[in-house]
């Protein structure tokens, strides 16, 4: 298989050692991607693997897999409107990071890779320690030391080495590259073209639920086989761009009429895109960070910036910047309809709060309540 530069369309053999565009640093996509064929779905498979056929990995590469993807999307009554919430933290380890990982760790386990990192604040490394621990890499991770002690403790437990770095988010990514340097594999879930062939599932899946043909009745007997609205998080914008990939292959299949409005939530202590939106950018803005409790989306440059305004654009969407105390009325608000999701995800709740949304509306709920305590 081979690796396309999203920049310049560099086309470059996929290799664990590959992580950006050799001719111009960009980030790399996997090139001749499948699409969507829901004749190759393997419905017996109640995890994303059930669209194999479609995920680009290394040709022979055996899936890696604890169960991740075909999350319940549970409809509510919310702030007045109807909402499907997508309960993405009901994964593996918690968080959504999942569906990228377990495509990740399985392309690392078929080239034999012994040992690889990544830097996160989190979730991603909390992941990428559980999957290696089950593929038996040995993982290191790389996280801002004021990070959340709960997700310490769990990429801690799965048996990774934790390097706690001092100081801004950025100085881990500079720690990781050295490392790197020294030889270990780069496996970075913000930079690993192998993320977004896990995170495009959700839109699979989606269809396959709002038609009614997995997890019971339809969502709403006029969709259109996908909702009008499709809200979550963005910190590097995985989960929001392999949704948006996701939904364009439905749409390239002829399966679904239009593309869902794509709404990114920010803090307003992190809003890049958000300001990009209201500048009419086209790359993320120049901001300055400040504190939030959405440390999981905390960050001031996303890799995949220019794409993640694309599907903005595209799309009719939008970018809503939440803050603290959103976030935390938005918490408590999902909490009290039985969903306990962590601050960094209840920022979907939040943007739900204040604007209403005519329509079938999805929020993708990305990280459990239980990772971090308020
Ligand atoms: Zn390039």
């Amino acid at each position: 298989m081979d690796f396309e530069c999203s920049a310049c369309r560099a086309v470059q053999p996929a290799s664990p050692r590959v992580w950006r565009c050799a001719n111009c640093g960009g980030v790399l996509d996997v090139a001749s991607r499948a699409g969507f064929a829901p004749d190759l779905i393997e419905t017996r498979d109640p995890s994303l693997w059930r669209y194999r056929a479609m995920i680009g990995t290394p040709e022979g590469a055996a899936p890696v897999s604890m169960g991740e993807g075909l999350t319940p999307l549970v409809p509510a009554t919310f702030a007045g409107q109807q909402v499907h919430f997508k309960l993405e933290y009901l994964a593996p380890t918690g968080a959504f990071k999942d569906r990228g990982t377990s495509v990740l760790i399985s392309a690392l386990t078929h080239w034999g890779v012994e040992r690889a990192a990544d830097d996160s604040s989190g979730n991603a490394g909390a992941s990428f320690a559980a999957y290696s621990a089950k593929a038996g890499i040995a993982a290191e991770v790389f996280a801002p030391a004021h990070a959340s002690p709960a997700k310490l403790a769990q990429i801690e437990v799965y048996g990774a080495t934790l390097h706690r770095i001092e100081g801004v988010r950025e100085k881990t990514t500079e720690a990781l590259e050295a490392a790197v340097a020294g030889g270990v594999v780069y496996a970075s879930h913000a930079w690993s073209p192998f993320t977004l062939e896990g995170t495009k599932t959700i839109a699979y899946e989606l269809w396959e639920q709002v038609t009614g043909r997995v997890g019971g009745a339809a969502a709403s007997p006029q969709s259109n086989g996908a909702p009008d609205y499709f809200v979550s998080p963005i910190g590097q914008g995985s989960l929001f761009l392999g949704a948006y990939r996701g939904f364009k292959d439905l749409a390239a299949a002829g399966l679904i009429g239009r593309l869902p409005r794509m709404i990114g939530v920010q803090s307003t202590g992190c809003p890049p895109i958000v300001e990009a939106v209201r500048q009419g950018r086209d790359r993320a803005a120049d901001i300055e960070k400040g504190p939030s409790l959405a440390e999981g989306i905390a960050l001031a440059r996303p890799i995949r910036d220019r794409e993640i305004l694309q599907a903005i654009r595209e799309t009719g969407g939008d970018a809503v910047a939440v803050s603290d105390e959103e976030i935390r009325a938005g918490q408590r608000a999902l909490a009290r309809i039985g969903l306990y999701v962590e601050p960094t995800s209840a920022v979907v709740a939040a943007a739900l709060l204040r604007c209403r949304l005519p329509g079938v509306v999805v929020g993708a709920l990305t990280g459990s309540g239980l990772k971090s305590t308020m």
